[in-house]
């Protein structure tokens, strides 16, 4: 059985005050306890997420986190860091990243080994843009995403990895893929990694489906074979919309 996971990633949502709003409402709620539900606040705020949800059933993700482990680096945060304020996942690689950031594949394997070092588990992201999927081209491309950024991590790595599958032309459109479209590609990450490691990490692996996931389309997109959850983000904003998609599990 493959963990379902629901992760929000808040993006650069939400100051202190707004935090302890959602966090309040957040406490009082019942998580499933087949569901691993994961909130990715900005930095500023991961400290305050972790000490109040001690109690409950959540684990406090980073969106993002430097390669290096400390030094001259003015304005970045290390995976150390993080850990000492109570964060276990980082996301890694979400298009946005790539895309204003110039965070390339290469970039990214470097954050991959320093997060593993540093025992974080990895949400890996990997989406093509419309162009991609236009041209045919997306199986290549996420292929060549999963290769460059990820396929040089050891078999025991994938205890602590989870790939999100984020189409860019699905994020804040409220355009989503369709569930067969969800289902094709989730399928063929997971025959990727499978000829590349195994089957039984390929079996074992959660694969999340990001960009638009909404009350109302999560139920059909999480009852697909290979759709393992989601990475949310603007329905994880408000706690309403959130605990509907940690509840769209059928
Ligand atoms: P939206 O749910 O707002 O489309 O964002 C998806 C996303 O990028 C999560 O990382």
């Amino acid at each position: 059985m493959r963990k379902k996971i629901v992760a929000g990633n808040w993006k650069m949502n939400n100051d202190l005050a707004q935090t302890e709003t959602f966090l309040v409402d957040f406490k009082k709620q019942v998580f499933p306890e087949d569901v691993v539900v994961m909130i990715a606040p900005p930095f500023t705020n991961l400290s305050h997420a972790f000490t109040s949800m001690r109690e409950h059933p959540v684990s406090i993700a980073a969106q993002n986190m430097h390669q290096n482990d400390e030094g001259a680096f003015t304005g970045e945060v290390s995976a150390k860091m993080l850990k000492s304020v109570g964060v276990n996942t980082v996301i890694l690689g979400h298009s946005e990243r790539r895309a204003y950031f110039n965070e390339d594949s290469q970039l990214l394997a470097e954050k991959v080994n320093t997060a593993l070092k540093n025992e974080l588990t990895i949400i890996f992201c990997i989406g093509e843009e419309l162009e991609d999927r236009k041209s045919e081209n997306h199986f290549n491309l996420i292929k060549t995403q999963l290769t460059e950024g990820l396929f040089h991590v050891s078999s025991e790595a994938w205890e602590h990895i989870i790939i999100a599958y984020e189409p860019v032309w699905a994020i804040g459109t409220g355009e989503t893929a369709s569930p067969e479209q969800a289902q094709e590609m989730h399928l063929f990450i997971r025959k990727t990694i499978e000829e590349k490691y195994s089957k039984a990490i390929a079996d074992k692996v959660s694969i999340l489906y990001g960009g638009s996931v909404k009350p109302n389309n999560a139920v059909e997109i999480f009852s697909q074979t290979d759709v393992d959850g989601g990475l949310i983000g603007g329905a994880a904003l408000k706690v309403d919309s959130f605990m509907d998609i940690v509840n769209a599990f059928e």
